[in-house]
Parts: structure tokens; C-alpha cells; sequence
């Protein structure tokens, strides 16, 4: 006989199983145990053990520890309902896990509001333990001891109860029988119905076993039944054998039939897997013709890159493709589809190999075309007589639908790839090329689409796009700032009306007014292209002087770096006069692939990137990713407000070997001196501590003399305020005016019904600048901007003004930008700025400031 101790597996008020509000746990049937009101959304293993099932609905968790006791933790009551909405699994069935490890996580509000209680149950479900010593009626922390558990012997003699495969018992080899029943609940057999099955079936001293869909369980364990992943209207073969076999096996029949105490629900059985939705593909809301050939149209939208461009309309909208229903012969049909599917295959083989970083996501992509299902699927409604597009559809939706609803995150995420491929084909058939990024496209072209990704722009060489209007998207995003990096002016949020443009009409985006102008008169076409010409004429003019250090005209020192977002970035940066690198944005080599980077891997980018930097500063920002930025192989729980969830240094701490792996990858860098570290989202000095031990840490472990400047980025208004206690940690402060806007303005960056009022020179904005410069002059720290403000020359003055000494910016405006800098004396940006700050509107800043500097 032996005990072990469980640890509490939440923090929160713990509590008796009598006062759970669940009748079946309160009396004890699913078994015996305790239960905790949480304050935390993060589930710990309470002892040391292998994971024996994660529930469909990632609400439950059972745990079988060294003394075969099987744990069942069981978050809230009722949430199996949730179908795994606001769950996220960290382990998997099978997976051996230490005491403390993270098994399952939730949103707490959302959880919160749709369950009946958050209330969550540690029970033990097998026979041949009993609990003891639980504490109960007070507050407990996680990890902290709760519950003794006696039983059980050696591990070697831990009797498999929840093992799928019929039970031996007493009755073995006696009297057999066997009746199939429907399963009528709503969410198959939770935890609940489980425990009432189990209770009636140890009732019966011979084995009893539940068949489902090929698999075997125990009846007499509520792990082995939850384990069967069943769902309503499954059929569930109950068998019994020895003494009374055939009653026992019409009792639990009959208790199976009438719901296990839980409602039943009527209709028919389930779709199999591999059957589609019953909905036809949805047709294209109407939106108006296409305007006709040389029909002058304005369209408006939100600056989200400056500059001017001239071309010709190049459509790559992704959902605008109306679905024909009947088809033309099942043998036609076929031949189409077929035909497009190669192409489709084709188009990713091409584009593997055109960019041999992003191969896998590519060759996932075939994979998934490759799947016999999908075909099989489309293959028997074009039999039936619907069109390839319909069928193909149809298929695509089906297995996107099937795949969304798995337990597992890294799979629900192949249904974004499924929707992505069932538009391509669907490009593809409507005799269009299929596309995978904008790579390829003729030169100067102007890019219309619903929201372009930064996975589009991934392989773009700069010089090849002319322009990009989008339907939707915000003037921040992430593919914004790629466009920005390649110099090609955007307007997005335009609205549905652009895709009535047609391929191949005369357009100019206009990136500094919002506008998009369809058809223009000759005139105007000839007038823009003057000015753009000239505008390039007066770049390459203050490109000429872009190298030479840049001073106010009184003087002042202001450095103007590059934000890079990609290793080849780094040599056009010092073209255009870049003094080095404020911001590298190292998502790059995280996103866009199926597992993270090794510290080898980054580390030799990284030195790429200094030496093309030429001992220049290279200032790298850690991993900042989750909100608009998930990564398929880092699951996070899914959160109803990511931009206030799981972010930047939030997402480095909770998965400390992914941050420490970063970490010693810059260390790595030579010369030693070059490199900075940038924490993301920093909310208060703590967590940059917290990461600077672990720089300091892992530099001891390299043996690095050399100490490495260590800065915070200001994003979070809470740093802005802090800021002369932040500077106490921080070697230096770096002010990201994208999320600092839309966190002080509450306005999301990616909406584009706010997108339009989104503008760092809000005074509000403004006033926390001057703040955080106060803050950081009591220990000297310098005052870097890296959000988008930099890059904007209206904003520049005001910054320089406010005491910003560093200006970060996208590497096309630096030599426009130097140039400007080089006409400002520091004593008007002074005065200017403090004009801006009794102002009430982002448009009164700007109107002064182009009042003051009428040229720009
Ligand atoms: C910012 O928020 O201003 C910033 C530079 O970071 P990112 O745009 O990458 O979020
Ligand atoms: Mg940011």
C-alpha cells in the first residue's frame, strides 16, 4: 500500500465535492476527491504521471500517477458543452508530465459566462484507492499540497483500468451478452453520464464493456468511457459476460437510451467525417457591376503607406468567386477539376522552390490536395451532377469544418490551410491563375484585394509591386508593415466597392490622401506621373547625402535607423543611409513554418545581419508574437481579446526555452559590441528584470564577458507612465507608437471601422512621449521611436521636439527623411510640440504642423 500527495492543480478557493454544484460529482459518483473555485485559467498535473486522456472538449483531463490512481480534473460545471470553445490542450493522451506541468489552459471569461460554474473537480476514478487529508474551506495556492491518496502498490502493478480492451472479471468466459443503443446526449459521455454508467455498471460482478466506432472501453471506468471521444448519436454496443449477463446488458441499455440523467436530444446521426456540410457554397453578395471600361470613380479609404503610385489594376481577391451549381457532364466536370488541381499542385511546388524558407508551409499544402477524401468527396457530387467549383467546395468546407472542430490546435489550424487551397482551386477553375503570394506578379502592378498577408509579400523583391488598395485591413498591420518596407504605398479599408474595379483599369493610389482613383482622365494620369517622377528624383538627390550623419540644423544629433523585417532587408537599409538597426522584427524567422527556429539557425541570420550591417547598431526585438501573430506549433489558448491576452514578453516568459534559445542566439552575435536586446510589450519594470536575468543567466553559461544592452519597447501605456522607474532596468527605451496608439486610443490597429481615427499624433499620444522622455531623463536613458511615427515625416519635428533622439523608420522614407531632419531647427520642433499637446485632435497636429512646414 502506498500514498501520494496531490498537489492543488489551480490556485483558488478549494472546496468539499459535496458543495460543487453537479449532483453527480457532489455525491461522489464520478468518484472521490475535491474541488477548487479558481483564480487562475491554467490547469497543473497535481502529481507526476502520464496523461491517459485529454477530453475532445479540452475541459477535462485525467492523469494517472506512479500508484496507478487515475486523477480526473475536471474544469467547471457543464463546460463540456463549450465543445472545447475557450479550451486549449497543452499534452497530449499518452504524454508523461511532472508535478506543476501545464495540461490544460481556458479563458476565464468566457468560460465564466457560459458555463454553469467555474467550480473544477480533482476526483479519483478507479477502484482500490481511497482520498484522505484534503484541505478544504480555504484559499490554496497552485502546487501547494491539498490531497492524499492511499492505495495502489508498486507502478510496475498499476492495473490498467481505463486500457481499452474488453475487462476481464469474475463472469469471464460465462454467460455473453450483447444489445446496441443509440447515444441520444448532446455531448456523448462527459464526465456526468459517464459516472452513472460506471455506477450501474459495477453493479454487475462480470466484465461489461461500451463498443464504439472500433474502439473498446471498460464500463466500470469513467476515464476509459470519456476516452471514447463519443458524440451524440453515436451507437454504442454494450456487452456484458457472466452470471445475469443479458439483464445487465438491458439495464444499462435502457439507461443509455433514456440520457444517463442528461437531456436528450433528437435528430439524426451525425455526418461522418468525411461528409460535407449540407449548405451550398455561399454565393457572392451582390455589390454592383463592374465599372465599365474608362468610368471615373473615387474611392476612399485609410492611409496606411505614404507615396503616390500610377498602374494598372491587377485583381487578387480571394472570396469573390461565384459558384455555378449544376454541371456539364460528370466526365467534364471531372477532367476540370482534375486539370485544376494540378495546376494548383504545380503552383506550390513552384513556389517551395522559390522560397526555400517557406517550403514547408508549401508542402503541407500538397499534402493536404493529395488527401483521397477531398477527391473522393468532390468525385461523388460531380456524379450526382453539380458542378467542380460546387463540389470542390463542398469537399474543401467539409474537411475545414472536420478538421476545426479536432482537439488538437496544431490540426484545427489545417483548416485555415484547407479554406486558403479551396479558394485557389477555385481560382484555378475559373481559368485564373492560381496564386500563392504576389511574388510573381508584372511589375508595377497595383494590387487589389479583400486583406493582402504578410505571407503574400513574403517573397516580394522590392521594385515589383506599384501600389495595394484593400477592401479591409488597418493602416498597422503587419502586412502594412512589410508594404512600408518595400516602399509601396497602401490605402486599405476601402470598402467593398473596390472589388468592383476591373482587372487591367488605369489607377493611382494615392497613400498620402487615403485615396484610390479608378480610370483617371489622361490628364491626371500624366499629371501624377510627373510627380512621382519627381518626387523620385528629389529621393535620389537626398539619397546622395543619406550616409552622412544627420543633425538638426542647429545641431542636434538625431540618429536615423532602419525597422527590418527580413534578413535581405538589411543591405538596401544602408543604401538609402540607415545608421543601423532600431527595430528588427524577428517574427520573421517564426512565422509562416511548422516548427520554431533553432538558436542556431537565428544565430546565423542574426550575424547575417550584422555584418551586412557593417558593425553598424543592430537592435533586435525578442519574439512578438500571439494577438494578430499566432504560431502554429506554439499553441496558446484561444482568447476572446488577443491584443489584451498573450503578447510579446507575456508569451516570452510563459515559454521561457523559446525566449532563452533567442537570447543566446544574439549573445552569439560578433563583434560582441553590435547587438541590443528589445523586449515587446513590456507592462512594468518586473518582467524586463525577469528577462534580464535570464540574459545575464545565459551569458554566464556562454561565457560572455561582454555585458549586452538590455531595452524596454514602450507600447503599453503603463510603461509610458512608469517610465523613470522602467529606466531603472532599461539600458535604453524605445517607444512603439503602433500599439501605444491603439492601446491609448482603445481603437484595435487591425479594424478597420476605427482605422481611419488610429494616428499616433493624437495629443493623447503625444503627451505619454513627453512623458516617457521626462521618465527616462532622470537616469539619462536615450529614447528611441520605432513605430510606425517614425517613418512619418509630419511626425518627425514633433518627436525631435518632444526629446526623441533616435528615429527608427522603414528604410525607403531615411533619406527623405534625413533630409527633412537637416531643415528643422530644434528650438521650433520644441515650440511646435508644445503646441500639439494643448491641441484636441490628431488632425489640429497635423494641420499645425503643415501650417509650420508647408513643403512636406
Ligand atoms: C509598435 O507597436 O509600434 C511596434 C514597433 O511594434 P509592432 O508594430 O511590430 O507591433
Ligand atoms: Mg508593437
Amino acid at each position: 500500500m502506498s500514498a501520494i500527495t496531490l498537489a492543488a492543480p489551480l490556485a483558488g478557493w478549494a472546496m468539499p465535492l459535496e458543495d460543487v454544484p453537479d449532483p453527480a460529482f457532489a455525491q461522489g459518483l464520478v468518484g472521490d476527491g475535491m474541488a477548487i473555485d479558481p483564480t487562475v485559467n491554467e490547469l497543473r498535473a497535481p502529481c507526476d504521471g502520464v496523461v491517459l486522456s485529454v477530453h475532445r472538449a479540452r475541459h477535462a483531463c485525467t492523469i494517472r500517477a506512479a500508484s496507478g490512481a487515475e486523477v480526473l480534473l475536471h474544469l467547471g460545471v457543464d463546460t463540456v458543452g463549450l465543445n472545447g470553445e475557450g479550451f486549449t490542450a497543452h499534452v497530449r493522451d499518452g504524454q508523461p508530465v511532472r508535478t506543476g506541468d501545464l495540461l490544460l489552459s481556458f479563458d476565464m471569461d468566457l468560460v465564466g459566462s457560459r458555463a454553469h460554474s467555474l467550480v473544477s473537480m480533482m476526483v479519483v476514478v478507479n477502484d482500490g484507492f481511497t482520498v484522505d487529508g484534503r484541505t478544504v474551506n480555504r484559499e490554496v495556492a497552485a502546487g501547494a499540497p491539498v490531497m492524499t491518496v492511499e492505495g495502489g502498490t508498486a507502478p510496475a502493478a498499476a492495473a490498467p483500468a481505463a486500457a481499452a480492451g474488453p475487462a476481464a472479471g469474475p463472469g469471464a468466459g460465462g454467460e455473453t451478452a450483447e444489445r446496441t443503443v443509440r447515444l441520444r446526449i448532446a455531448h456523448g459521455l462527459h464526465a456526468r453520464p459517464a459516472a452513472a454508467l460506471v455506477a450501474a455498471a459495477k453493479a454487475h460482478p462480470g466484465a461489461v464493456t461500451i463498443l464504439c466506432r472500433g474502439q473498446t472501453a471498460n464500463a466500470k471506468s469513467v476515464v476509459a468511457l470519456m476516452g471514447l471521444g463519443t458524440v451524440a448519436n453515436d451507437e454504442l454496443t454494450v456487452r456484458a459476460t457472466g452470471p445475469g449477463a443479458p439483464g445487465v446488458v438491458e439495464s444499462l441499455a435502457g439507461l443509455i437510451e433514456s440520457g444517463l440523467g442528461d437531456e436528450i436530444v433528437e435528430g439524426p446521426p451525425p455526418a461522418a467525417a468525411t461528409a460535407a456540410p449540407a449548405a451550398a457554397p455561399a454565393v457572392a453578395e451582390e455589390i454592383g457591376p463592374p465599372f465599365a471600361p474608362g468610368e471615373e470613380v473615387l474611392l476612399k479609404g485609410t492611409i496606411a503607406v505614404p507615396g503616390v503610385a500610377v498602374g494598372t489594376a491587377l485583381r487578387r481577391f480571394r472570396a469573390a468567386v461565384t459558384v455555378r451549381e449544376e454541371g456539364r457532364g460528370a466526365a467534364e466536370e471531372e477532367r476540370r477539376l482534375r486539370g485544376a488541381l494540378d495546376r494548383v499542385v504545380a503552383g506550390l511546388s513552384d513556389a517551395a522552390r522559390r522560397m526555400p524558407e517557406h517550403a514547408a508551409i508549401f508542402q503541407a499544402h500538397q499534402e493536404l490536395l493529395a488527401d483521397p477524401e477531398l477527391l473522393d468527396g468532390a468525385l461523388a457530387d460531380i456524379g450526382a451532377g453539380k458542378s467542380a467549383e460546387w463540389a470542390w467546395s463542398r469537399a474543401a468546407r467539409g474537411q475545414a469544418e472536420v478538421l476545426s472542430r479536432l482537439a488538437d490546435p496544431r490540426m484545427a489550424e489545417r483548416a485555415a490551410d484547407l479554406r486558403d487551397l479551396e479558394q485557389q482551386v477555385l481560382a484555378a477553375l475559373s481559368g485564373r491563375e492560381p496564386s500563392v503570394g504576389l511574388a510573381g506578379v508584372p511589375e508595377g502592378s497595383i494590387v487589389l484585394a479583400d486583406e493582402i498577408l504578410p505571407s503574400d509579400l513574403a517573397g516580394v523583391p522590392a521594385g515589383r509591386l506599384g501600389g495595394i488598395c484593400m477592401v479591409h485591413g488597418g493602416p498597422t498591420s503587419h502586412a502594412v508593415i512589410l508594404a512600408a518596407a518595400l516602399g509601396v504605398p497602401t490605402v486599405v479599408a476601402v470598402g467593398r466597392q473596390a472589388e468592383r474595379i476591373p482587372d487591367g483599369a488605369s489607377v493611382i493610389v494615392d497613400g498620402n490622401r487615403g485615396e484610390i482613383r479608378v480610370s483617371p482622365p489622361a490628364e491626371a494620369m500624366e499629371a501624377t506621373r510627373g510627380a512621382v517622377a519627381s518626387r523620385a528624383a528629389r529621393r535620389e538627390e537626398n539619397r546622395r547625402t543619406a550616409h552622412e550623419p544627420c543633425r538638426t540644423a542647429d545641431g542636434t544629433r538625431i540618429e536615423v535607423l532602419a525597422n527590418l523585417g527580413r534578413v535581405s532587408d538589411a543591405p538596401g537599409a544602408v543604401t538609402e543611409g540607415a545608421e543601423g538597426c532600431g527595430l528588427l522584427r524577428t517574427e520573421f524567422l517564426f512565422l509562416e513554418r511548422q516548427s520554431a527556429p533553432s538558436e542556431d539557425e537565428q544565430y546565423r541570420q542574426y550575424q547575417q545581419i550584422a555584418d551586412d550591417l557593417g558593425g553598424r547598431p543592430l537592435v533586435i526585438r525578442t519574439l512578438d508574437v500571439g494577438g494578430d501573430k499566432p504560431l502554429p506549433y506554439l499553441p496558446l489558448p484561444k482568447e476572446e481579446n488577443p491584443v489584451l491576452g498573450l503578447r510579446g514578453v507575456r508569451v516570452g516568459l510563459r515559454e521561457p526555452e523559446l525566449l532563452r534559445a533567442q537570447i543566446r542566439a544574439i549573445l552569439r552575435v560578433r563583434p560582441a559590441g553590435v547587438c541590443r536586446i528589445m523586449v515587446p510589450m513590456i507592462a512594468s519594470p518586473a518582467e524586463l528584470r525577469t528577462v534580464r536575468a535570464m540574459v545575464d543567466e545565459e551569458r554566464a553559461r556562454l561565457g560572455r564577458a561582454e555585458p549586452i544592452e538590455v531595452g524596454a519597447m514602450i507600447e503599453v501605456p503603463a510603461a509610458a507612465l512608469v517610465a523613470d522607474r522602467m529606466s531603472i532596468v532599461a539600458d535604453f527605451l524605445s517607444i512603439g507608437t503602433n500599439d501605444l496608439t491603439q492601446y491609448v486610443l482603445a481603437m484595435d490597429r487591425g479594424n478597420p471601422h476605427v482605422a481611419a481615427q488610429l494616428d499616433a499624433l493624437h495629443p493623447g499620444v503625444l503627451r505619454l512621449i513627453r512623458q516617457t522622455v521626462a521618465g527616462a531623463e532622470v537616469l539619462g536613458r536615450t529614447v528611441a521611436v520605432c513605430g510606425g511615427a517614425a517613418s512619418d515625416p509630419m511626425a518627425a519635428p514633433l518627436l525631435i521636439g518632444l526629446g526623441v533622439t533616435e528615429l527608427s523608420a522603414t528604410p525607403a522614407v531615411i533619406a527623405d527623411l534625413k533630409a527633412f531632419i537637416r531643415t528643422l531647427r530644434i528650438a521650433d520642433c520644441r515650440r511646435i510640440a508644445e503646441m500639439a499637446l494643448s491641441l484636441d485632435s490628431a488632425e489640429d497636429v497635423r494641420r499645425l504642423v503643415t501650417e509650420t512646414w508647408p513643403d512636406l
